[in-house]
């Protein structure tokens, strides 16, 4: 092989310059775990502090998982580490940072209020410390974030009420919404009166459905949950019904490659049903979900499907205005960032 001149791919330096930065793509971040962005050393520094020796195996990813129970052990390893309010005002304010540095313009970040609470005797505590750290990190670092709190289908109907009293509690903070998360295989019907609830409430509401589980949980998430958006969901595909139920209402998909990847749900980046969906017409924004894991920010994710998928940037900037499209963020928000799309891609072709 040494002689031998490789075939141009785009690896090569010289393509690498006719593509645009990522990083400079302002972006919106729909579906990102905090628990899943606490920096490695700020983890074992945490752990350290609460008396807990945090080994480099759940510390220090990326992680490959065999399956989603593998993955749910380290996660609940990770939470654990978390116990004071200090902890959760730090783990936000240094998610403010890394999403800024990394061209996130705003996010819709996920927290687990009701279970940290409960766990830790105190119910309110851990979301309050998160809405302070995130103050703190919206000003520092030029973010908008907002929060949608989560909830385990293996968990109570009680729980989920307690989580939705927390984000009402909370909205004028920003709390913007709800999310049931989790096992795929537990019914959402039990939660359907207090989703319902949540909605009349002004909540907003995004489940996880379709990732482990298959189309018929994408459905359950649309009809019996009142999802406005679906987490994952890319296993709708196996049902053409389903793909036409989200297509016909429009609701978006929170797509995240790599994640699927890590989590041994789809062998590859460049073998992901993403081209799929989007040929399905459906709306499709690009997501991280737990990037401790898959050790790829926002914008490492779009390289990978960029590189993965060989898609060129037009491509790539139509999910990223799907993305700020499926945002439950301010119409004027909405309009400025996809404005900053046109201009990543017109200003970067020379036009
Ligand atoms: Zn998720």
């Amino acid at each position: 092989m040494g002689a031998k001149k490789p075939r141009a791919s785009r690896d090569d330096p010289f393509y690498s310059r006719c593509v645009r930065d990522l990083g400079l793509l302002p972006k919106a971040h729909l579906h990102v775990h905090l628990e899943s962005t606490v920096r490695s050393a700020t983890l074992v520094e945490i752990g350290a502090g609460n008396g807990i020796e945090v080994p480099p195996g759940v510390s220090h990813g990326p992680f490959r998982f065999d399956g989603f129970r593998a993955f749910a052990d380290q996660n609940s390893r990770v939470r654990d580490c978390l116990r004071t309010p200090e902890d959760f005002r730090r783990i936000a304010v240094e998610f403010c940072a890394d999403e800024a540095a990394d061209g996130t313009r705003y996010a819709e970040v996920t927290f687990t209020a009701a279970a940290h609470g409960e766990r830790l005797g105190d119910l309110a505590m851990p979301l309050a410390a998160v809405m302070e750290g995130l103050a703190e990190g919206q000003r520092e670092h030029g973010i908008t974030v907002r929060v949608l709190l989560d909830h385990s289908r293996r968990q109570s109907v009680a729980r989920l009420r307690r989580t939705v009293e927390l984000a009402v509690r909370f909205a004028d903070q920003g709390v913007i919404g709800i999310g049931v998360a989790g096992d795929e295989t537990y019914p959402l019907a039990p939660f359907a009166p207090v989703l319902r609830a949540a909605r009349e409430a002004g909540l907003r509401l995004t489940h996880h459905a379709g990732e482990s589980a298959g189309a018929a949980s994408v459905l359950e998430a649309v009809v019996v949950g009142g999802a406005e958006r679906v987490g994952h969901g890319f296993r709708v595909l196996e049902d053409p019904e389903v793909v036409a139920l989200l297509r016909e209402r429009r609701v978006p998909v929170e797509v995240c490659v790599s994640s699927n990847v890590a989590l041994g749900l789809v062998p590859s980046v460049a073998e992901h049903p993403l081209p799929r969906l989007l040929a399905a017409g459906l709306v499709v924004s690009l997501n991280t979900d737990v990037p401790n894991v898959t050790g790829r920010s926002l914008s490492r994710e779009y390289a990978a499907v960029r590189s993965g998928l060989g898609w060129d940037d037009v491509a790539v900037a139509r999910v990223a205005r799907a993305s700020v499209e499926s945002s439950f963020a301010p119409d004027g928000v909405r309009a400025e960032l996809s404005a900053g799309v046109d201009r990543w891609l017109g200003v970067a072709a020379g036009a």
